[in-house]
Parts: structure tokens; sequence; C-alpha cells
């Protein structure tokens, strides 16, 4: 029988899903690379092809590395497509999406998510208040259309990606007014126990550490330990108000970006029910999977930061040791040939990830800010607060997907991507139990919006370029 199965579908061109893809395709794999975006690099590289030097004089060094890799992908064999946003997958990897707006399914024999990360929500009182923006929104306008704040900005939060901005804007010549960082110097040597292992990554720990020099060397205005943080005003932010080493602040600010790091993006892996457990360390829900990235469903692995944050650099690796056990699935590669070719990839991950417990414990975002008071809103899309859902655990509710009826909570445009988290602490917190107890919400398809029409007239998608698409069977 005539097999028309791709051999792998890797949903992600990031730095997990063009390593593997790249990995796939020596081994003699057929890759289809399914994304969303329009031209390859994930985050990290977010348009790296084609941005102008000015703006990557402006990102820097590690935003330019990735140029090579993009452009191996894009001489590969691999089938690259971009604009394809993935809206269900099966657990038989039979992949729906949707390309420039028109209905497409493929069938996979094996499946590699790496969807990557979000940014952790930040709901503080004020949050929702036009002029308030996350950090990686504000880097997403600046990668994919060079566009910069007009006027002088505040970041407030924890974590690199808050720095690494701040940076970014002072090279593009942007003023930033004050560093607000949820962080403090003490944070530093309460971790000291995990500073010898972190020592192994210590290219990682320097990077932060020279960041923050630089932004001291142009003068900005660095708060630590910043608590009570609310953003003040009518129409939209006039102030970011907050308390600091004992001290109260108001500052005056029309532009302000959140940030208190990034969690993975789990919506595929929650749709298709593999396993999940709670992470105490990254304070959010991570698939099981083994080490190579399969998932607790034969067939489905997740590589990067999809699966755990551990950055661009662990998540490549990751892709590549995944890659080599769908190869062995496939029987490209027999086992002895599995081990010799994933050890070095096992050494480099090692390095990559020793530094990782360390930055998890340095960047923890702050309760305060994760678990919010009762008038902040939490469910952006339905505008349900916090005190609505402690009200809805006093009537009985159990976990996140039960707000959904007593509120709407987590049913509008985003599927409670927004909110999942904040959502499972603050059930947690009120019920007195911890977040693995109360759940998630239980993700179903459409993960993103489809038309009953696109629905109808969904196709076949035909991974080799030459023939036309096939009517899907129904
Ligand atoms: C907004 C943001 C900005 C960041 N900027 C930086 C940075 O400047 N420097 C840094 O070191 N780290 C940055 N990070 C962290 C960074 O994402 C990672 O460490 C690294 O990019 C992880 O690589 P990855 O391959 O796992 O995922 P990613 O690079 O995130 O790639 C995932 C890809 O999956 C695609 N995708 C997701 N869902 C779907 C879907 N349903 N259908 C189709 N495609 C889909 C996305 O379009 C994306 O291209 C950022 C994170 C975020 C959230």
């Amino acid at each position: 029988m005539n097999d028309s199965r791709v051999d792998v579908i890797i949903i992600g061109a990031g730095p997990a899903g063009i390593s593997a893809a790249l990995q796939a395709s020596s081994l003699g794999l057929a890759v289809v690379l399914l994304d969303e975006q329009s031209s390859p690099g994930g985050q990290i590289w977010r348009n790296v092809a084609q941005a102008d030097a000015r703006t990557r004089q402006v990102l820097g060094s590690d935003y330019t590395a990735g140029q090579k890799l993009v452009e191996a992908l894009l001489a590969s064999d691999v089938r690259y497509q971009p604009n394809a946003a993935v809206w269900q997958v099966t657990e038989e990897c039979r992949v729906h999406f949707l390309l420039e707006g028109k209905a497409r399914v493929l069938q996979g024999r094996q499946l590699l998510i790496a969807t990557g990360a979000m940014e952790r929500p930040m709901p503080i009182p004020g949050w929702t208040l036009p002029g308030v923006m996350t950090a990686g929104a504000g880097q997403i306008l600046l990668k994919g259309a060079a566009l910069v704040p007009q006027g002088p900005v505040i970041l407030a939060g924890c974590g690199p990606l808050l720095y690494l901005l701040a940076v970014q804007y002072l090279r593009a010549g942007i003023r930033v007014q004050a560093l607000v960082d949820t962080g403090a110097l003490r944070d530093l040597f309460s971790h000291w126990r995990q500073l010898r292992q972190a020592l192994a990554g210590w290219r990682d720990l320097l990077k932060g550490v020279s960041l923050l020099a630089t932004l001291k060397r142009a003068g900005v205005r660095h708060y630590r330990g910043a608590r009570q943080l609310r953003v003040q005003g009518g129409q939209r932010a006039e102030a970011l108000c907050f308390d600091s080493e004992g001290r109260s602040h108001t500052l005056g600010a029309a532009l302000i970006l959140l940030h208190q790091g990034v969690v993975p993006s789990t919506h595929i892996s929650q749709a298709l029910r593999a396993e999940h457990q709670w992470s105490e360390q990254q304070l959010c829900w991570v698939a099981r999977r083994d080490s190579w990235g399969e998932t607790s469903l034969p067939g489905i692995f997740i590589a990067g930061d999809g699966g755990a944050i551990g950055g661009a650099n662990a998540a490549a690796t990751e892709g590549r040791l995944a890659a080599l056990a769908i190869a062995r699935r496939l029987q490209k590669i027999d086992d002895s040939s599995l081990q010799t070719l994933a050890k070095p990839w096992r050494r480099l991950l090692r390095k990559q990830c020793a530094a990782r417990p360390l930055i998890d414990a340095l960047y923890r975002p702050h309760a305060q800010n994760r678990v919010p008071e009762d008038g902040t809103i939490v469910c952006r899309c339905e505008e349900v607060s916090a005190g609505a859902i402690r009200g809805y655990v006093d009537l009985g509710c159990l976990g996140p997907n039960q707000t959904k009826a007593f509120g709407r909570c987590g049913m509008g445009p985003c599927q409670g991507r927004q909110c999942g988290l904040s959502v499972t602490e603050i059930i947690a917190e009120h019920r007195n139990v911890p977040p693995a107890q109360v759940g998630y919400y239980r993700i179903r398809p459409p993960l993103k919006p489809i038309t009953l029409a696109q629905l109808a007239s969904e196709l076949e998608f035909e991974s080799s370029t030459s023939s036309t698409p096939q009517r899907s069977p129904t």
C-alpha cells in the first residue's frame, strides 16, 4: 500500500524546530516544518533573514547568530511552510492548520511540537489600561517591524528578557526612564547553593551581569525589590506606583512594559491530553517527557521551551535529540548509532542547562504579581477579576475548568492562554491546596479561531510542491 504520510511533521520554526528539521533531514527523513510566522526564527530570531542592518545592530549578536541556521534551513530539503497556524492535532499525528486563511490537513508518522514559550502574564492593578504592554510585545514590534516607542519607557518585573529589551531600546536611542525590578540583590545570596552548579553555564550568567552593567553605565534608574506595583490612570496609563527598599514611588509614564518571565506554550500538548505536571521550579505546567522529548503519547515529541524553559541553545540541542529518536523510530538509524550520535548533544545539553535552576530561582516572579488582589482583572477577554474567581471557589468551584461555567473565565479569543496560570494559582491559594491538585483548563480545539466555511473546505496539504490539494476525508 502506498504510504502518503510524511515521516515527521514539526510545528514551530524556532531554534528547536529548525535544528530538529535539519537533523532529521540529514538522516534521510521527509520533514514538513509548519510555522504561523511569515519567516523562520521563532521568538529569538524573529524576522532575522529580513532585518535591516540598523535593526540587527540594535538587537545584538544573539539575534544575528540565528541567521546561519535559518539559511541552512532554507537551503535544505526540509519542506518549510510559513503562515501555517496549527489549530488542531490528533493523537494519530494528523495536523490541521490554516494556511493563508485556507484549512489544510497533513498526516505524519511522527510529530514534534516545538511551539516555544509565551510570556507569563503579570496581572497587577491597572495592567489592562492602554499604555501598558508586555516587554515581549515591545520586542516583537522591534524585531518584526523595527518599531520603537516614541517617548520614554518604564520596564517593570523581572527576568533576562526585561534587561535585554532595556539594552536594545538604549541602542535604538530610546530613553529608558526606569527599570523597576521585582528581584532584589539579596536573592543572589540566598541562592548561593545553586551557584556552584550554575558555574558550568557561566556564559549565561555573564550575559545577565553584562546587561545590568550596560544599564548602569547608561544611568538608567534601577529600583530593586519592588512590591505593590500598580498602574495609575484614567483613560490610559499615567504612572507606575510601587514600594522599593522602604520607600513609596510614583513615576509618571505613558508607556509601561511588564514582564515576569516566560512559560511553555502547552495548548497543543494539553489539547492532545498528554500527561502534564506542575513544575514548582518554573511555576507552570510542563508535559511529561522522556530524555528524548517523547511525551506520554507514543510518537509525539516536544523539544525546546514548549517542553520546559531552557533558553534558545538548549532548545536547539533538544531538537537534535528528538530528531535522532524519531529517526530511530523510523528505522533510519540503529540503536548503537542513536547512542553515538546523541552523546555529544547530551554533554552539550548538560552545560546549557547548568545555570537554569539558578536563573529560575533568581527571577522567580513574586506571588503578589501572580496571585493578585480581588480588584485586579485576571481574564482580560471576559473581564473576570481575581475577586470573582475567589467568589466562585466560595460557591464550590474546584478548578479552572469550572470557572468557565461560573463566569466565562478563559472562554474568550485567547482560550485561556493569558489567564490560565493565574486562575490555577488563585484557586489553589484560596482552597489552600497545591496548584497540581487544582489542574488547568481542559483545552479543546480549535486552538486558533476558524470559521465554519474554512472548516468545511478543508483539503489535504500536499507536502511535495507539484500536485494540487485533495479534499480531506471528513
Ligand atoms: C515574546 C518573546 C520574546 C523572546 N525573545 C528572546 C530573545 O530576544 N532572546 C532570547 O534569548 N530569548 C528570547 N525569548 C525566549 C525564547 O523564546 C527561547 O528561549 C527560544 O526562542 C526557544 O526556542 P523554541 O524553538 O523552543 O521556541 P520559539 O523560538 O518560541 O519558536 C516557536 C515557534 O512556534 C511557532 N508556533 C507556536 N504555536 C504555533 C501554532 N499553533 N501553529 C504554528 N506555529 C506555531 C511560533 O510562531 C514560533 O516561531 C523570547 C520569548 C518570548 C515569548
